[in-house]
């Protein structure tokens, strides 16, 4: 018996399904392997299934989300976060310091929006079994999570700052020699290094490495002439909610 996939959505741009979508021929391949049971945006919907695995892109946000991510835990055997929103809170956690401001600039009739005063990442609410780090995750990431899933493998998860696959790109650090703000040397690498290899410094979209030397760069930035607010706001942009980053956000104007 083939085992069963759901591909879950809380509160979320829908970007990291896409790393389904977009695997081309090993879709097809995986398709033939597992039997997926929930998948709304690909057209399959059951989400109420019992499943081996769930993957669960987004954030917890409303009373909703906070009942629905128990059930799923109950109803899955492994249960893996996909993206930043599902792993960090998501760039939607920004609002967790400061949800009247941007309820008040959003909307015109903020009393109306009902959510819960956070956006938290989904081990906030049950056990989680991997994390995909990534906004969004790529498919290069799932390829691998997958055979060794299927294999019965234990799957290994990049956990190198992303400065070392930069270094071993043969790439020309561009902190050290153009003064750019990279948060290269506290981002998970796996990447490619693809925005220091074409000379755009990394921001930081696959998170914070599990223990990540913030303070010495926050003043390297500052000692390029970043204000403290854009230092700041470095470390708040799409990973905001990640514990490592989270004495780092922007605080409320
Ligand atoms: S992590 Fe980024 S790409 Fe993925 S769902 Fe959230 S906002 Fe979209
Ligand atoms: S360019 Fe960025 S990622 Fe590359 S080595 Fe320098 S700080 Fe690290």
């Amino acid at each position: 018996m083939k085992p069963t996939v759901a591909i879950h959505k809380f509160s979320s741009c829908d970007g990291c399904q896409l790393a389904f979508l977009n695997m081309g021929e090993p879709l097809i391949d995986l398709a033939q392997k597992v039997e997926i049971v929930h998948f709304a945006e690909a057209g399959m919907v059951n989400p109420e299934a019992e499943v081996d695995i769930a993957f669960v892109e987004g954030s917890i946000y409303t009373p909703e989300d906070q009942q629905r991510i128990k059930t799923i835990r109950q109803r899955s055997g492994l249960l893996i976060t996909l993206g930043g929103c599902a792993t960090s809170g998501g760039i939607q956690a920004l609002r967790n310091q400061t949800r009247e401001h941007w309820c008040d600039a959003l909307y015109p009739s903020p009393e109306w929006i009902q959510t819960l005063s956070t956006s938290t990442p989904i081990a906030d609410h049950v056990r989680v079994d991997l994390e995909l780090w990534g906004c969004p995750v790529r498919t290069e990431q799932l390829i691998p999570l997958l055979t060794d899933l299927l294999r019965g493998v234990k799957p290994t998860l990049v956990d190198e700052p992303l400065c070392q696959s930069c270094k071993r790109s043969g790439a020309a650090c561009l902190l050290v020699t153009a003064g750019k703000p990279c948060m290269g040397s506290i981002t998970r690498g796996g990447c490619g290094a693809i925005c220091p290899r074409y000379g755009r410094a990394c921001y930081g979209c696959s998170g914070p490495v599990a223990a990540p030397n913030t303070a010495p760069l926050k003043s390297r930035f500052s000692a390029l002439g970043l204000s403290p607010e854009a230092v700041e706001r470095h470390f708040s942009m799409l990973h905001s909610g990640a514990k490592p980053f989270l004495s780092e956000g922007v605080k409320d104007e």
